[in-house]
């Protein structure tokens, strides 16, 4: 097979990057991005390597049960919607089996998987959204999102996944910055003032605004941000972040309140919480309600545990199941979140919490540290891994077992790492229950798990 072959075939899987795979009479493993498991395909071979190859789908021939018109005409260059073109129903049964494939390949073939859970609410779910600025032909700045795999600027501003007051905000908002001769950021120039537009909402419909520029300050900077609140009532909160390093990273260190308080606050799991812009939130409020939910089920809290919220960010997860424990203490890299979390317990009358500043990746020992700093020991106590998608460490699970802790929820955002993670736990003397899959992120490729390990 070589490049430029036009070749036909049945897709037999899709996968989570949202690329058919199929094979050829010759058993080669073939990746076509949009094709779908059950379509009958033309398709014109662009890379070939030792052990696959990618097919850029030429037509449709037969089309699968399982396909459905795509409602978004950006999809295939956005990228971030990959079963934006399959029934849910089959997008649900796709995550499900991409996590039990990866307690498989984790060597975990015994471990149950649950019914992958969903809210079934598959637009407009996401609270937050960060939009690249571009300038067009004539010279006027557009909101979009970067090509998939580019630093292309396309002109959409109304992503399916997001609230459409995003999108008004975001044409107004740059409109009024055409009258202020703002420019929009270049990355290949470095040159250019406005690189994105942040924008986070809470359940109520307020909007927090935050304008990344390349430089110190916007022109006429107090007059347009007052304005752009004039204009929308709804913005209770607007800052200027500073970024004038040449990154692909979003935001820099600096952030600048212009207007208004600077957090959201929310309600999730009947508590009240302050996001500041450079806190983790789950991007999707419903979905964490339910996936929370499912981790309070599974942790059957009695009511006097010490409940140790690792990666804990504003103490969402530890702070939704006090009321069934005896104390919180919480550990978080990012010293913002680490301060909501803190004004968070205030807020809702939790006085027995307490929050540290930590990496949880440095080898320090951490129940260690927990316990020098606020007593006590992990006998009768809970702790909660919610890390980042490359899951926890190696040390941190040994140093859990070692405090013979007995239960442990474990939620994350990457099967991989938390199969990887189990199976460490498990040579640790910890029993895996059942996983359950959460959908937090309908049409996007990514999916959301929860288990209870048990110390045996
Ligand atoms: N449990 C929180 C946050 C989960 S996201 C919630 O549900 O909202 C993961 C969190 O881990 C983020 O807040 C991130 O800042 C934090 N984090 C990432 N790496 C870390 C590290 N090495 N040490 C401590 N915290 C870390």
């Amino acid at each position: 097979m070589t490049k430029n072959d036009l070749i036909q075939l049945t897709v037999t899987d899709l996968n989570n990057l949202g690329s058919g795979v199929g094979h050829t009479g010759d058993g080669m493993t073939v990746f076509i991005p949009g094709a779908v498991t059950g379509d009958i395909v033309s398709a014109r071979v662009i890379k070939v390597t030792k052990t696959y190859l990618v097919a850029k789908l030429e037509s449709v021939l037969a089309p699968s049960p399982y396909r459905k018109g795509s409602d978004c005409g950006a999809a295939l260059s956005c990228g971030g919607c990959v079963y934006r073109h399959v029934d849910y129903e089959y997008e649900k049964e796709c995550k499900q089996n991409y996590v039990a494939s990866a307690f498989r390949k984790a060597g975990l073939p015994e471990v149950r998987i649950g019914k992958i859970q969903s809210t079934g609410a598959l637009a407009g779910y996401r609270n937050k959204a960060q939009y690249p600025v571009g300038v067009d032909r004539n010279g006027n700045l557009f909101a979009g999102f970067f090509a998939a795999n580019t630093h292309r600027v396309i002109p959409i501003s109304d992503c399916r996944l997001t609230p459409p007051i995003f999108g008004e905000i975001c044409r107004a908002v740059l409109a009024l910055c055409d009258t202020y001769s703002v420019t929009a950021y270049d990355e290949q120039s470095g040159k250019g003032l406005l690189r994105h537009l942040y924008l986070r909402c809470n359940g109520a419909g307020e909007v927090m605004l935050c304008m990344v520029i390349n430089g110190k300050q916007l022109p006429h900077e107090q007059e347009l941000a007052g304005e752009i609140c004039k204009r929308f009532p709804q913005i209770v909160s607007l800052f200027c972040n500073v970024n004038c390093e040449n990154t692909n990273v979003i935001l820099g260190e600096e952030y600048r309140l212009l207007v208004g308080k600077p957090y959201l606050e929310d309600t999730l799991c009947g508590k009240r919480f302050r996001i500041s812009p450079q806190s983790f939130y789950q991007v999707n409020h419903d979905a964490c309600e339910l996936l929370y939910g499912i981790a309070k089920e599974k942790a059957d809290l009695r009511g006097g545990e010490r409940l140790v919220d690792l990666y804990c960010g504003i103490g969402t997860i530890g702070l939704s199941m006090i009321d069934r424990a005896n104390s919180l203490v919480g550990v978080e890299v990012v010293p913002e979140a680490v301060e909501c979390a803190r004004e968070n317990a205030k807020l809702n009358g939790v006085a027995n919490a307490a929050f540290l500043c930590a990496d949880l990746s440095e080898n320090e020992p951490m129940l260690a540290r927990v316990a020098k700093e606020t007593g006590g020991d992990f006998s009768d106590s809970l702790v909660i891994l919610d890390p980042p998608r490359k899951g926890t460490t190696r040390a941190l699970i040994e140093e859990i077992a070692q405090n013979s802790v007995p239960k442990v929820v474990y939620i994350s955002c990457n099967p991989d790492t938390l199969a990887r993670d189990c199976a460490i736990f498990k040579e640790n003397g910890y029993q895996i229950g059942e996983v359950t899959p959460v959908d937090l992120f309908p049409r996007t490729g990514h999916v959301e798990s929860v288990c209870l390990l048990t110390r045996k």
